[in-house]
């Protein structure tokens, strides 16, 4: 943050070359060190909440179908339908996968919808049922929110169409800047869909990024710092093998203890990022105030097991000795 007050690019408009050999420089770091094809484009929005819109209002001319098991899959259904009147809602179980033989058949270029990884109950789609996802709608464009798991999780971008995240999550970064990272086949659907109704519809900010600059003034900041993060960062691959270590530390953390256990039973589908833990709901609650006394504030469970569970982040930025600090606490407690 010092650097960037240093160097001025705070007061450099969004439309000054300062801004787009930041804006390219940006771009650059990301598709190295996260392994995003050089055909797919990143563009940058102020949330993933706004991507679901974008994607809504841009894209989904022939309509969409949303596959999920959690808060934000549901969400993200529901605001697809405030903005669309209508849109197919398959919901599947916790501890198994989007079942794709449930599904309608799909006008080509409808927009399947899933929630790569479901933060609030720590579960995620492994990579072999995306490579599905892919062979069952090889036609229609395949949207995925890895909000939480990009930036952590090695993600196969070839797998699906859309990618969207916000920084505050796996980047570790202060909230306020959406990405989304898109095939060259999104391009000719928002072409063919022709939406220019709002400030953040998609042909625009294609328009603008082709200039490396947004419709709006963006979050100039927020890509600042991420820029240099990310320039700071190990690749993903050694990322994502250092989180699954953790998170399997985590598992045998927890196999020793007999009053809490993983909400998510079945291995295949658990977060890297995102591990709930459950308890009987009494024992949760004195856990909870506990943690605070100690001065460790634990993650809320979401929605409906916010009595029964806390929620552990397994994000990048997060250091070991802050790991050890927590398996102690548990332990004692
Ligand atoms: C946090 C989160 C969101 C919302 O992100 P915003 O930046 O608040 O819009 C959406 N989807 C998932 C899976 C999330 O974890």
């Amino acid at each position: 943050m010092n650097d960037a007050l240093k160097i001025g690019i705070l007061s450099a408009n969004h439309r000054s070359p300062a801004f787009v050999d930041l804006m390219k420089r940006t771009q650059a770091s990301l598709r190295e060190k996260l392994e995003i094809p050089a055909n797919y484009t990143i563009l940058f929005t102020s949330s993933a909440t706004e991507c679901w819109e974008i994607i809504a209002q841009s894209l989904t001319k022939n309509g969409s179908l949303h596959f999920y098991n959690g808060a934000f899959g549901q969400k993200w259904l529901d605001y697809t339908i405030r903005l669309k009147g209508t849109s197919l809602g398959l919901p599947f179980d916790l501890n198994s996968v989007p079942d794709t033989k449930a599904a309608p058949p799909l006008e080509a270029e409808s927009v399947v919808c899933v929630t790569h990884n479901e933060t609030s109950n720590g579960t995620r789609l492994p990579e072999v049922t995306m490579r599905s996802l892919r062979r069952k709608f090889p036609k229609q464009l395949i949207a995925v929110d890895a909000t939480s798991s990009m930036g952590g999780t090695q993600l196969d971008f070839k797998t699906a169409d859309i990618w969207f995240a916000s920084i505050q999550k796996c980047f570790g970064l202060p909230a306020g800047l959406g990405i989304m990272i898109c095939s060259p086949k999104v391009r000719k659907v928002a072409e063919q869909t022709g939406d220019r109704l709002r400030y953040n519809n998609l042909l625009f900010m294609y328009e603008m990024m082709d200039k490396f600059q947004t419709p709006y003034t963006p979050n100039v900041l927020g890509i600042y710092l991420l820029s240099r993060t990310i320039e700071a960062a190990e690749p993903i691959s050694i990322i994502s093998e250092r989180l699954d270590e953790r998170h399997n530390n985590w598992i045998s953390f927890t196999e020793k203890l007999n009053s809490i256990w993983p909400l998510i039973s079945n291995e295949a589908v658990r977060s890297q990022t995102v591990l709930p833990l459950a308890g009987e709901p009494e024992l949760i609650s004195k856990l909870k105030t506990a943690a605070a006394k100690a001065g460790l504030l634990l993650g809320e469970g979401y929605g409906e097991w916010k009595e029964n569970t806390f929620r552990i982040a397994n994000f990048p930025a997060i250091l070991p000795a802050e790991i050890k600090r927590l398996q102690s606490f548990l332990k004692k407690f």
